[in-house]
């Protein structure tokens, strides 16, 4: 389902994204681990995957405008591939509902953004309707081209790893994602135990990029899970939040808080005493700032004794 040749792809170096050991999760969780860095990708997360084709696809319709519902990457992404394509995008987002810094990414890259009365789920129902317009593509995870984009991160892993991963950990929210990741093993002759983390408290989740009460692919997902292809587990808001800490502070890498429900996924599940498990970390920290705990920077004076006083807890 390419891009055919007589239309050039709409790209901004997306994927081949860092695969990182993570030694002291391996030590925890007793197999090797490691750490998929999607917020390497150009906007920051993994949707920069499957917008590159949708976008790309959109353009060659002969679309004019591509519209999402948004809980912020989506948006950013959009944004940015759209302006890279010279087409105009719109985003719709739940009222107060984005992180800050992807509300700018999307404003900087010229998309206009209407703040919605009402819910993500509003916000996508209100975007289906927008996409029958004449000219206006939809370019959500409902959009085939993004799955198919999306694909290429099972590929990659089986590449890089030489084979299949044993287990993978990723967030659920949506689940276009995982649709997405399942059926890249899938077609790369790989069969991964998939584990997938969705919070607890769907609606209200602190991980805004999981923030989704009804899941688009929810019934794709149930019928993965009945087949035995994926596992979902339920996560606590507490569970996500010392999983992203850690992340940070054993292993150094940053990742958003809806991402580390990939290594909290894998912690509450019993996993083998060997092989080889890989957290996709879906999207950058940077994203989602205010999360972090409030800065205590004590003031010090400019001088070595002073600064010794306070690091030596004097
Ligand atoms: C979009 C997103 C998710 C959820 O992906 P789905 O395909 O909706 O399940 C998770 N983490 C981040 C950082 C995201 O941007």
């Amino acid at each position: 389902m390419g891009v055919t040749r007589t239309v050039p792809a709409v790209s901004l170096g997306e994927g081949a994204t860092p695969l990182v050991p993570a030694p002291r999760l391996s030590a925890e969780l007793g197999l090797r681990v490691y750490l998929k860095c999607e917020g390497a990708n150009p906007t920051g997360s993994f949707k920069d995957r499957g917008m590159a084709v949708a976008v790309s696809r959109a353009r060659e319709a002969g679309s004019h405008t591509v519209v999402c519902a948004s809980t912020g990457n989506t948006a950013a992404s959009a944004a940015a591939y759209a302006a890279r394509a010279g087409l105009r995008a719109v985003v719709l987002t739940p009222e107060g509902a984005t992180a800050g810094p992807k509300r700018a990414q999307a404003r900087a890259a010229g998309a206009q953004v209407l703040e919605l009365r009402g819910s993500f789920d509003d916000a996508l129902r209100c975007c289906r309707e927008l996409a029958t317009q004449p000219g206006f593509a939809l370019v959500n995870s409902l959009n085939p081209d993004r799955i198919e984009g999306q694909k290429t991160v099972s590929f990659e892993l089986v590449d890089e790893l030489g084979g299949a991963p044993d287990v993978v950990g990723l967030p659920f929210g949506g689940g276009g994602n995982l649709c997405a990741v399942t059926r890249g093993f899938e077609e790369a002759g790989a069969r991964p135990r998939v584990v997938a983390g969705q919070a607890a408290e769907r609606a209200t989740t602190w991980a805004s990029a999981i923030r989704i009460r009804r899941p688009a692919h929810g019934d794709e997902v149930a019928s993965l899970v009945e087949a035995g292809a994926v596992e979902v587990v339920s996560l606590e808001e507490d569970e996500i939040r010392m999983a992203w800490l850690d992340l940070a502070r054993l292993e150094g890498v940053f990742c958003e808080p809806a991402s580390a429900a990939a290594l909290a996924a894998l912690r509450s599940v019993a996993l083998p005493d060997e092989g080889t498990a890989v957290c996709i970390l879906t999207g950058h920290g940077l994203k989602d700032p205010e999360r972090v705990p409030e800065d205590d920077a004590p003031a010090v004076e400019p001088r070595l004794d002073a600064i010794l006083e306070v690091l030596n807890g004097a």
